[in-house]
């Protein structure tokens, strides 16, 4: 069986407050794309399951999502056959692009089908929050509201057409240090994450635009100026808005036509400030 795991961006991102137990509740709009790693799955007679990835330095064991998805599902239902996953990664690593949530999200997909485990999304959705607070999100796909640790989602009307820049420097970003980072409790300002899905509710990508905001940057920016740096790159290219996704440090524009787009691709490739560089869309369920 062979699946696409789809990439996501976040059009806005507040961290609502820091709880005791030390989770951070969160309050974000949530956007697939259409950037994806490609899975293909072999049920085996031998028990066991094996990994197989383009990236030489991802994990194949137990550490890679991948297994942990598997597992959870293989061991509550105690399949007694093995599963053989080929992964090819494109989605960068590390990158606020929720890569390996998704690969988890589509492994569960895969899973439930191969097995004939008649779980419906909804019951997938419960299971794959233990993994990680995005994966619910990656199995539902779409535009939504993400509150919670993230694993409360409310779907949302798609997010008007545009083209989606997406530049990542050469650094890795681990979240835990950006959240470990950050004071959410002392905040003098937050994103207006309602006023933004008032305009995307409108389908006026530059009203969406002047709403995005990410507050993770204040952490993530000052420690990789080079975010920074993309973001003016990429407006000053003509994207009506760009920003950092997620922890980081990825950073995306959104563009109103394709031509402006390509455009800003080369000139951002020629800037040397990002490696990683693709123009892709909106994914709507
Ligand atoms: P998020 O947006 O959810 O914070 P991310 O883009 O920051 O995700 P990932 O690319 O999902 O981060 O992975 C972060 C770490 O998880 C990597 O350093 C990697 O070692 C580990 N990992 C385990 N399994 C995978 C996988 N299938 N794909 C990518 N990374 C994986």
């Amino acid at each position: 069986m062979k699946l696409r795991a789809l990439a996501k961006i976040n059009l806005g991102l507040d961290v609502v407050r820091r709880r005791e137990d030390g989770y951070h509740e969160v309050r974000m709009v949530m956007q697939t794309i259409n950037m994806y790693d490609l899975l293909e799955l072999t049920v085996t007679e031998s028990p066991g399951i094996r990994i197989q990835t383009n990236l030489y330095y991802l994990p194949c064991d137990e550490n890679n999502l991948v297994y942990k998805a598997a597992k959870l599902l293989m061991d509550e239902f105690q399949i007694t056959k093995g599963l053989y996953v080929k992964l090819d990664k494109f989605i960068p690593v590390a990158a606020g692009m929720a890569g390996g949530s998704s690969d988890a999200a589509a492994t569960m997909v895969a899973v439930n089908r191969l097995f004939r485990l008649g779980l419906s999304l909804e019951q997938l959705m419960e299971r794959g929050v233990k993994i990680g607070a995005d994966v619910p999100y990656c199995i539902m796909r779409g535009t939504a509201l993400a509150e919670g640790i993230g694993e409360i989602l409310s779907p949302m009307p798609p997010m008007p057409p545009c083209h989606i820049l997406i530049g990542k420097p050469p650094v890795s970003v681990s979240t835990k240090f950006v959240y470990g980072n950050l004071k959410a409790n002392e905040l003098e300002r937050h994103p207006d994450i309602d006023g933004l899905i008032e305009e995307m509710k409108k389908g006026d990508v530059r009203g969406m635009c002047r709403k995005m905001e990410n507050v993770l940057e204040t952490v993530t920016i000052p420690a990789y100026p080079v975010i920074q740096e993309i973001k003016d790159r990429m407006i000053k290219c003509g994207a009506a808005g760009a920003m950092m996704s997620g922890s980081g440090p990825t950073v995306f524009g959104v563009f109103e036509s394709k031509e402006a787009g390509l455009k800003a691709k080369e000139e951002l490739s020629k800037s040397g400030l990002a490696r990683q560089i693709f123009l892709t869309t909106p994914f709507n369920r």
